[in-house]
């Protein structure tokens, strides 16, 4: 039960990296944070953490690519002012004449389809609010290419694509549409992930950088944003370490 008064914010994908990170800042800055993932007991950790910690924070087991979970969900809420749309993730590095079809839907599913769902499900309780917002949480592979990123870069231009539409298809309602787009992040298990828990072909994707992004770093991004006056839409926020000028310009020490 959220106490009379308190936004609620929910993030998604909050068991790990941003959206832990995300989370712990909304709470901080005086949100009931509902944290979902699959993973219930790390939510659970980090929720009683929080509330030990004197904030509101309730753990709800949830896959985003299960539209019914999803929508089970939405109707639980007392009331939504924010939403994170965070889960997601890239699998492979394959370049497009060997990519595996499976992980390029697997890719859709997480980071477009599930945004999809919880957008669709959440909408009509941050509309119903003094001024609701919705994050979607896309990254620079959102916005232009790479080699052997084909496939997670599809599914971010889509992601993207969804935002924007958004925006525009609800202008005039209480709901702002917040995109954040980072670079690179080192956070404990994206890449690890990507390749399918080879921990030395992680490791090499930050390999000389001297300070890639921190889940913090985005996490604070996310944060002044939302906690902008209501009727300041930041579109669009790209960050990036300052070692990297492009998704395939990165400064490296040997
Ligand atoms: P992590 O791998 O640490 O976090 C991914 C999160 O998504 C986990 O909490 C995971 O939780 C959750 N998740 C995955 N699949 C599902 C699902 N089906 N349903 C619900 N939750 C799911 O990665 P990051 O924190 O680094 O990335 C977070 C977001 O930021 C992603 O969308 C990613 O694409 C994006 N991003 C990351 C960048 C980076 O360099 N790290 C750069 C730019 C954007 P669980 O497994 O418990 O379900």
């Amino acid at each position: 039960m959220t106490a009379v008064g308190t936004p609620v914010a929910v993030v998604t994908g909050a068991s790990s990296g941003i959206g832990a990170a995300t989370a712990r800042q909304l709470a901080g800055a005086g949100y009931h944070v509902f944290l979902t993932a699959r993973r219930e007991d790390r939510i659970a950790a980090l929720a009683a953490e929080l509330t030990a910690a004197g904030h509101q924070a309730t753990a709800r087991a949830l896959d985003v690519t299960d539209r019914a979970a999803v929508d089970a969900f939405a109707s639980g809420l007392d009331r939504c002012d924010v939403l994170v749309n965070n889960a997601g993730g890239a699998l492979g590095a394959d370049p497009v004449a060997t990519g595996d079809p499976a992980d390029w839907r697997r890719m859709f599913e997480v980071n477009v389809i599930g945004t999809l769902h919880t957008t669709q499900a959440l909408l009509p309780a941050l509309t119903a609010g003094d001024g609701g917002t919705v994050v979607v949480l896309t990254s620079t592979a959102g916005h232009a290419t790479y080699e052997g990123g084909a496939g997670y870069v599809a599914a971010k231009h889509a992601e993207r694509v969804l935002a924007e539409t958004l925006r525009l298809e609800i202008v005039g309602t209480p709901v702002r549409v917040i995109e954040i787009a980072p670079g690179m992040v080192k956070t404990e298990e994206f890449a690890t992930t990507r390749f399918r828990g080879d921990t030395e072909k992680a490791a090499k994707i930050y390999a000389g950088v001297a300070e890639p992004l921190t889940a913090d770093d985005v996490a604070d991004t996310i944060t002044w944003a939302v906690t902008r006056p209501p009727h300041v839409n930041v579109d669009l926020l790209v960050v990036r370490p300052r070692a990297q000028a492009s998704n395939t310009k990165v400064h490296r020490t040997p």
